[in-house]
């Protein structure tokens, strides 16, 4: 029995994770996918939204969880009772920072390692940055995220002015 988790900010879920979680979903028992709540960064949508968002896009999978975090994601993977944390590669400038942290999180704890799936060439060019900045114009994001993120980001945008 192998569970993953499979972390990030998920600000908001794009198709480009959705790829991620579908194939990563076929490989492992159990996923449980981990908002990070880091107080570094100021996403757009509050930890709430991004779980509802995430909630409501992997509803269909049956061996498929969300939740939130703090802190250091080999501690959440422990507490999931996980051995795999999994990552998407889009392009050569994810790899050196990428490599950098499954080798410490390794160091750490060395009973869960680190699982990379390479980006499908569609979504190579796909990130939660470019499909905000897309919405933030009004501009077309069916392409990017799925209809129930694209009506978030609409409201958003619109509460945002
Ligand atoms: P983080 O701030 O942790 O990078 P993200 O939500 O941006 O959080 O990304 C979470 C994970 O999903 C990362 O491993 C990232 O490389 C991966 N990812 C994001 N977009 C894509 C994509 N289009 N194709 C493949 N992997 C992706």
């Amino acid at each position: 029995m192998i569970t993953a988790v499979y972390p990030g900010s998920f600000d908001p879920v794009t198709l480009g994770h959705m790829d991620i979680i579908t194939r990563a979903s076929r490989v492992v028992d159990k996923l449980v996918i981990g908002i990070l709540i880091n107080k570094k960064k100021t996403p757009l949508f509050t930890t709430e939204e991004r779980l509802d968002m995430l909630r409501h896009s992997v509803a269909q999978f049956s061996n498929v969880t969300v939740e939130t975090f703090d802190g250091m994601t080999v501690e959440f993977a422990k507490r999931n009772g996980a051995s795999v944390i999994i990552r998407g590669l889009r392009a050569v400038t994810d790899f050196e920072s990428e490599m950098q942290i499954a080798q410490i999180n390794h160091e750490i704890e060395p009973t869960v390692d680190t699982m990379f799936f390479t980006t499908s060439l569609q979504y190579a060019y796909l990130s939660s940055t470019m499909a905000k900045e897309v919405a933030s114009y009004g501009s077309e994001v069916s392409h990017f995220v799925n209809p129930y993120v694209a009506e978030c980001l609409r409201k958003k945008f619109a509460q945002l002015g």
